[in-house]
């Protein structure tokens, strides 16, 4: 994996264990010269990963789009900062510009981006490693749906199997970097949604 998309919270949480584990996430990508592409803000949990990228000499390409330019204060310092017309055409790009797809602890916007690119896996539209960082347990209940889906027979085993979880990113990392990915029924490609 050479470039990795991370979604995260605009916000830090009440806990500042999830502000300090997304700056490791970046002092980790830079080290093992991941670049990151994530929403462009230097706000919440997504502004510290940035920074730890940052101040460790990585890159960081961040997308946003027009309208949110100045709700989310843009970061200032980023490698390179695409501005889209709007979400879909942000989250288009994001998926472009990456070969892995990581969620960190964050709210409605952070689920919404994950498990959009989720079922574009299920769809066979990419076939990019998954994670998620449960930084202090965060994502436990969340879990617990998704294998109360399997078992109700809503979701295949196989694609939450497809999900690599742990609570320290350089474990995660070193998951993701050996997924083998599903075999897919048919290629279809990004144009076709
Ligand atoms: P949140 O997890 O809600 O703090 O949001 C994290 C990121 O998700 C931010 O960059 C938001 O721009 C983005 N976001 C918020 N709402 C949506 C949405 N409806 N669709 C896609 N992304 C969103």
């Amino acid at each position: 994996m050479k470039s990795i998309v991370v979604f995260c919270g605009s916000s830090e949480g009440v806990n500042p264990v999830y502000a300090t584990k997304g700056y490791e996430v970046g002092v980790a990508f830079s080290k093992q010269d991941i670049q990151l592409v994530y929403g462009g803000a230097k706000i919440g949990v997504m502004g510290k990963v940035a920074q730890g990228v940052l101040d460790n000499g990585g890159k960081v390409i961040g997308v946003i789009p027009i309208f949110l330019r100045k709700k989310e204060v843009v970061h200032e310092g980023l490698t390179e900062l695409i501005v889209t017309q709007n979400m879909h055409e942000r989250k288009l790009k994001m998926h472009g510009l990456s070969d892995g797809i990581v969620m960190l602890p964050g709210g409605f916007g952070t689920l919404e981006e994950f498990f959009e690119m989720l079922t574009w896996s299920q769809l066979g539209l990419h076939q990019y490693p998954i994670g998620i960082l449960n930084t202090n347990g965060f994502y436990d209940s969340l879990l617990k749906m998704m294998h109360d889906m399997v078992k109700e027979g809503f979701v295949k085993k196989e694609y939450i199997n497809t999900i690599f979880v742990d609570d320290d990113i350089d474990s995660l990392l070193g998951k993701m970097e050996n997924y083998i990915p599903l075999p897919t029924p048919k290629w279809i490609n990004k144009e076709q949604l």
